[in-house]
């Protein structure tokens, strides 16, 4: 099905949303503490847990939503189709299956249609955060808020 599209233009502050399954959340932490100062520029989102453990181990001020398996998911992808988030880092479980396993590929559905980068392991992540986009205007092509 196609969609009409519109540009969405970013400012060089960005909204990062941060999630991170239990056996992946040592390794967004040390991401996270490597990136701590290009982090510090930008507003943080993260699902409950993930985002208390981000603010309590490296003390970056991070808005927490409910825990995943709560529905933090969900709501991570609903500020998506608001045009609230910018970049997801969602270090998902490849080795465990999760009982929200709904709203985790409900959540990376809805980064690809909204049109934001998506990094779901550390490479990728150091591959976004080092884009110049981070830190200069984007215009992001997003489908047509009216259908
Ligand atoms: P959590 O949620 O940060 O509350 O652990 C992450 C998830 O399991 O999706």
């Amino acid at each position: 099905m196609a969609v009409s599209e519109v540009e969405m233009s970013v400012g060089p502050h960005k909204t990062i949303a941060l999630v991170a399954h239990d056996n992946m959340k040592d390794e967004l932490l040390e991401w996270v503490g490597r990136h701590r100062e290009e982090l510090s520029r930008h507003t943080l989102i993260g699902t409950g847990t993930t985002g208390g453990l981000v603010n309590e181990k490296i003390g970056l001020p991070v808005e927490r939503l409910r825990s995943g398996p709560l529905g933090g998911d969900q709501q991570i992808g609903a500020r998506i189709s608001e045009g609230k988030v910018d970049v997801l880092l969602f270090f998902w479980d490849p080795l465990e299956p999760q009982p929200h396993d709904p709203d985790i590929k409900a959540l990376l559905r809805i980064a690809v249609v909204w049109n934001i980068p998506v990094a779901c392991n550390r490479a990728s992540a150091d591959f976004i955060m080092s884009s110049p986009h981070m830190d200069t205007d984007y215009v992001r092509r997003v489908p047509s808020h009216i259908r």
